[in-house]
């Protein structure tokens, strides 16, 4: 897995995609449990030409995931020898220290060569990223409509109380980075805010 993660690009691109302008990176951020896979889902499947580019991560696969998406799911070592040989744009540890980090040679092929990419990632990534490529990067922040939604659907998927807490200390941090984005999508509503976030994909995409 890692020998072809070193390899390849982590995205299968079809040259009908290819535009003549560079390529566009959307970053989308919000606070751990506020549906961010949800809403990409569903804008993934109504807009053309645009690839989710999955993260590479150490934690563990949860119910309804699969390789591949939203991540390729490697051992520790395995992304320690990824660092080490430069596969990352940038990588972080959140939460309880599991790694995730974004795989820099698929990015650059996508940019260079007018390939539209659209990924998650924390506030922090986001923040590099955006230093890193500032004509390319469209940030869009995902926020819960009040933060006992929040932490309701925290409290679903994640079992541990001290895992939440964990999870729920970094809301704040992150929510303190919501200038610094283009666009903000409250998540109140599937199909409203999916095509809020759909619409906006396309708004960019569509240029030349
Ligand atoms: P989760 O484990 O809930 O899927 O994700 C935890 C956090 O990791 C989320 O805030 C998500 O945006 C962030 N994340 C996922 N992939 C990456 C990545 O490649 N780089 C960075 N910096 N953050 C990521």
């Amino acid at each position: 897995m890692v020998r072809e993660l070193l390899k390849e690009l982590v995205v299968n691109f079809q040259s009908k995609d290819k535009r003549t302008r560079k390529g566009i990176f959307f970053v989308v951020s919000g606070p751990s449990g506020v549906g961010k896979n949800t809403l990409l889902n569903y804008a993934l499947g109504r807009v053309e030409g645009i690839y989710y580019l999955p993260s590479i991560t150490t934690r563990s696969m949860r119910p309804g995931e699969v390789q591949g998406f939203p991540y390729f799911f490697v051992s520790k070592a395995e992304f320690e020898g990824m660092i080490t040989q430069g596969a990352f744009l940038e990588w972080k540890q959140i939460h309880t220290g599991d790694y995730y980090g974004t795989h820099l040679p698929t990015i650059v092929y996508a940019l260079e060569n007018g390939y539209d990419i659209v990924t998650d990632m924390d506030v922090l990534g986001c923040a590099e990223v955006m230093e890193r490529f500032p004509g390319n990067v469209v940030p869009i922040f995902i926020v819960p409509p009040n933060m006992e939604a929040l932490r309701r659907r925290l409290a679903g998927r994640e079992k541990d109380p001290a895992l939440i807490a964990r999870r729920m200390a970094r809301v704040d941090m992150e929510m303190g980075f919501i200038d610094r984005y283009r666009h903000v999508i409250v998540n109140d509503d599937l199909e409203r805010a999916g095509k809020e976030l759909v619409r906006i994909l396309e708004q960019y995409s569509q240029r030349d």
